[in-house]
């Protein structure tokens, strides 16, 4: 099969505009990925022919928005090939999701001195929510540091895992160095201890398949708008078993079964008891489309064609004078990198004048820039639309920046 996805990207809308008279270079896609026409066309097409609010109507309208929502969870289902369609849970992205774990799955398994271990590359969603609850019932977070290479040693983690620990919880995929992460094997070394395992798929579920069956994780996360579907909306697996016994943490309509001013209020049954408030209805439709978008182009396909231009990538990358790529070179989606001593706004501004962009900071995981000491890195991320011209915008950017200020 030739790797060639020409027709893909034309799909794209986003990608045929000019930025500062070059056609854009769209490298930034870890942040959020552009969507393809069959997205925008599906959310157009509910707002103006479908639009009603589910759950509690007997019209029409109301009925099938809530078949159509519905329908979208069976998808979720077989897409992460989840065992039944009430572990998935829609949520406003992968935050979201973490943040319900944390406060209801942590609200019902851990008390004060219990431990939730993550790694040193997390996203800011996948710290922040714990060093919350360590706050406010006095769990403890514990740190799986990161090796020099930007991977993670798995007799550290043997090292780390005791009767304490309740939760590990990390990303799949690195948002700054691309790693992947061997999470089959780190769930199993959990499982072994007695440990639930929460696994942040927000950068993985655009490049990879993911089988949560064959995985054995507890809880996995994504965000709609990193996998070409739209913003606002994501989803929170969870075993049933699990989500069965789980309290409800944001109270409101279509959580409850029976609300009372003078008995107990109780609660719906999971997924929906976690679904507070009227859904994104929208979001859900679209991120539907985007799935059958992915599937339709097939992972084997992605997979190939992505690790493809990773490598040319790192090939051209590595000829640009000055510049340090972070982390191991078997990375996936991302890759950060500076450009000498410069620092990383200056490079962004100036690829940005070329019509390149990519995405320059601290990439919302500072302890990760504090590990490599450095304030911010550039971040070049991809998507099944990019390709080598990208690649070489990119790198004859660089090549201008470096003449320029270096
Ligand atoms: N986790 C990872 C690894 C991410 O890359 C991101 C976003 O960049 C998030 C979590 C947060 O996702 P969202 O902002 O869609 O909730």
């Amino acid at each position: 099969m030739s790797l060639d996805n020409s027709d893909i990207r034309l799909q794209f809308p986003t990608l045929l505009q000019e930025v500062n008279h070059r056609t854009l270079v769209y490298l930034d896609s870890a942040a959020t990925s552009q969507k393809p026409n069959r997205v925008i066309e599906r959310t157009d097409a509910f707002y103006r022919n479908q639009n009603a609010a589910v759950h509690r109507g007997v019209h029409h309208l109301s009925a099938k928005a809530t078949e159509m929502m519905e329908d979208v969870r069976d998808q979720v289902k077989t897409f992460l090939n989840a065992a039944n369609r009430e572990e998935i849970v829609f949520t406003h992205g992968t935050t979201h999701a973490i943040n319900l774990v944390a406060n209801s799955f942590g609200q019902m398994a851990m008390g004060l001195g219990d431990e939730v271990i993550i790694t040193e590359m997390e996203h800011h969603a996948n710290i922040v929510p714990w060093q919350l609850l360590e706050k406010s019932i006095g769990i403890k977070v514990v740190v799986w540091r990161v090796e020099s290479d930007g991977t993670l040693n798995l007799d550290t983690l043997r090292d780390l895992l005791s009767d304490k620990t309740k939760l590990l919880a990390l990303t799949h995929i690195s948002n700054v160095l691309g790693t992947v992460n061997p999470v089959k094997e780190i769930i199993e070394l959990a499982q072994i201890n007695g440990t639930k395992t929460l696994i942040d798929g927000a950068q993985a579920v655009m490049h990879q398949r993911v089988d949560v069956q064959a995985l054995g994780c507890d809880f996995y996360v994504f965000s709609g708008h990193k996998i070409y579907g739209p913003t606002g909306i994501g989803v929170m697996y969870g075993r049933k078993e699990l989500l069965d016994m789980m309290p409800p943490w944001e109270g409101g309509g279509a959580m409850i079964e029976e609300v009372s001013l003078t008995e107990e209020t109780t609660f719906n049954s999971a997924p929906w008891r976690f679904e507070a408030g009227s859904p994104n209805v929208a979001g859900v439709i679209g991120l539907g489309e985007a799935i059958s978008f992915v599937e339709e182009i097939g992972f084997d396909f992605i997979q190939r064609y992505e690790s493809n231009l990773m490598a040319s990538a790192i090939q051209r990358l590595s000829q640009v004078p000055d510049l340090q790529i972070y982390g191991s070179l078997n990375k996936s989606g991302v890759l950060a990198f500076n450009l000498g001593d410069l620092h990383p706004y200056d490079v962004g501004s100036f690829l940005d004048r070329y019509g390149v962009a990519i995405r320059t900071g601290h990439h919302c995981a500072m302890p990760l820039m504090k590990r490599y000491r450095v304030p911010g890195m550039c971040r070049a991320s991809f998507a099944i639309y990019n390709n080598k011209e990208d690649i070489k915008s990119l790198c004859e950017g660089l090549e201008r920046v470096h003449a320029l200020l270096l």
